[in-house]
């Protein structure tokens, strides 16, 4: 791998909309609420607080590849003291060659605004907390998308991203996949005593990097970055 990827801090700020679809299911409506009884006002509520969701969010996400390393205690990466721990990390990251940590957030005045709607507890703070959910996974999976992009420039293939919490993959690893990205000082992340981040519409994920494709994937149908991806846009892919 060149210099230009490994340790290097990738970062962007740009906006992203909210993905209604997605947002409407986290709100449990999942066909746009046609089938239920929502009319016409209730719906014009929820579209203004997706719309006043994007408003406050100040999107941005962080990425840095390490190279991997196998120790007694789990997969550590190299330059840093952070050693990913659990079974089913060491699976997710099988012959890699490399991780990337990523990081990505809807930024404090999403937090600060998602504060002051859930304590009213109406629709509105409903479909704001599921507006910051569906940004927050789309700003996680633009960044994805660059790493796609940027391990396939190097020759290299990513599998999908893994968070702390899924699996056995501790969420007290949380704070230090932060520290190692310096996510405080560039994107505002916090955690608390319990790991959880704050701003709560945040993402962190590991994404392995390797010599050959993950997947015997054949077309970019049902790709969960098909949205976001920069590479399929360029007329490339990133399973040739
Ligand atoms: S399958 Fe297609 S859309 Fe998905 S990351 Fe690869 S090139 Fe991009």
């Amino acid at each position: 791998m060149g210099t230009q990827l490994l340790g290097t801090v990738h970062i962007n700020r740009e906006k992203h909309a909210v993905d209604r679809g997605e947002a409407l299911r986290y709100m449990g409506m999942s066909d746009g609420g046609e089938s239920q009884e929502v009319d016409d006002a209730l719906r014009q509520r929820i579209e203004d607080s997706f719309t006043h969701c994007e408003e406050c969010s100040t999107p941005a996400w962080t990425y840095r590849v390490f190279p991997l390393q196998e120790t007694d205690e789990g997969l550590a990466l190299v330059g840093t003291v952070l050693v990913l721990t659990g079974d089913d990390i060491r699976t997710h990251l099988h012959g890699a060659k490399y991780c990337a940590v990523m990081a990505a957030t809807c930024g404090l005045a999403n937090e600060r605004e998602l504060q002051i709607q859930s304590a009213k507890g109406t629709v509105e703070a409903l479909a704001f907390d599921a507006a910051g959910s569906a940004l927050a996974e789309t700003t996680a999976s633009a960044c994805n998308a660059a790493i796609v992009e940027d391990a396939h420039e190097q020759g290299l293939f990513c599998n999908w991203r893994y968070s702390p919490g899924y699996g056995d993959l501790p969420l007290s690893l949380q704070p230090q996949i932060l520290r190692i990205l310096e996510a405080e000082k560039l994107l505002g992340i916090t955690t608390t005593p319990a790991h959880l981040m704050v701003p709560t519409k945040s993402v962190t994920a590991l994404v392995g990097l390797f010599d050959q494709p993950q997947e015997q994937r054949k077309s970019c149908q049902g790709c969960s970055l098909f949205q976001e991806c920069t590479l399929r846009t360029k007329g490339h892919t990133c399973y040739q």
